[in-house]
C-alpha cells in the first residue's frame, strides 16, 4: 500500500504543473486523489499548483472523514472518495479540464475504444454521465459512479471533463494523456468518414496484455 510520504505529496505537485502545462487543468480547476494506508490523499480546493505544498494536502478516510490537513479539500472529494472505493483496482485518480475530452463531455457521447494505447491504459469505451453540477459533489459523485463501469478507467463529467485512474499517479497521468489524444483522433476522424472502433475481444486482449505481462515478457521469439 502507498505511503503518505513527502516524496509522494511532491510528485502529486509535479504532476499538477505537468497536467497544467499541457492544458488538462485549467486555473485552479482539475484535481488528484492517490490511495494511501489510511485513505486517500487528496489536492486542496482553489490553491494554484504553482504555489500548491506538501503540507497543503488534505488526507480523507475511506468513509469520508478528514484525518490530517488544515486545508479545505477539492470539492471535488466525493467524486474521488466514491470512485477509490468503487474501483479498488485503481491507486489514484485524476479529474482534468481537458479540451478534446471536454468536448466530447459537452456532446455527452461515449468515447469508443479506437485507439491501441487507448485500449491497453484506458481499457473500454469511456461513458458520459447525465449532468451533475460541480457544487452538487454527492449527485456528481453518483453519477460518475453509475457510469464508468468495471472495464474503463475512466468517465466523461457531461458538460465539465474527466475523470480518469490508474494503478498508481503514473499510470493516471498517462492515461490523461491517452484519453485527450483518443478524443482528438475521434474528434476529427468523423470529417474523414469516423474512427472504428476496435473488436471487443481484442480490447480486453489487450488491456489483460498491459496489466499482466506487458515489459514482462520477450515476444521476439514466439
Ligand atoms: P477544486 O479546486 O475544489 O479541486 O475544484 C476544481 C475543479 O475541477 C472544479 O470543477
Ligand atoms: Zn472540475
Amino acid at each position: 500500500m502507498t505511503q503518505d510520504t513527502k516524496s509522494l505529496r511532491e510528485e502529486i505537485i509535479k504532476a499538477c504543473l505537468y497536467l497544467s502545462k499541457i492544458g488538462q487543468f485549467t486555473g485552479t480547476w482539475g484535481n488528484i486523489s492517490v490511495r494511501v494506508e489510511d485513505g486517500f490523499l487528496i489536492t486542496p480546493s482553489a490553491v494554484d499548483y504553482m504555489t500548491m505544498q506538501p503540507e497543503d494536502f488534505v488526507v480523507v478516510s475511506m468513509e469520508g472523514k478528514k484525518i490530517r490537513g488544515e486545508r479545505v479539500p477539492s470539492s471535488e472529494t466525493e467524486l474521488h472518495r466514491r470512485l477509490l472505493i468503487l474501483r479498488p483496482d485503481m491507486g489514484a485518480f485524476v479529474h482534468t479540464h481537458s479540451l478534446y475530452a471536454t468536448c466530447m463531455a459537452c456532446a455527452q457521447e461515449t468515447l469508443p475504444v479506437i485507439v491501441e494505447d487507448m485500449a491497453q491504459i484506458i481499457g473500454g469505451e469511456v461513458r458520459c454521465t447525465h449532468y451533475a453540477s460541480g457544487g452538487r459533489s454527492k449527485d456528481l459523485s453518483e453519477e460518475a459512479c453509475a457510469t464508468i463501469g468495471d472495464d474503463s478507467a475512466a468517465v466523461l463529467l457531461a458538460n465539465h471533463g474527466a475523470v480518469v485512474g490508474g494503478r498508481n499517479l503514473a499510470e493516471a497521468v498517462n492515461a490523461c494523456q491517452i484519453l485527450e489524444k483518443a478524443a482528438f483522433i475521434y474528434i476529427n476522424a468523423a470529417a474523414i468518414g469516423g474512427a472504428k472502433p476496435i473488436p471487443l475481444e481484442l480490447v480486453t486482449e489487450e488491456r489483460n496484455r498491459l496489466l499482466y505481462r506487458y515489459g514482462k515478457e520477450d515476444v521476439t521469439n514466439l
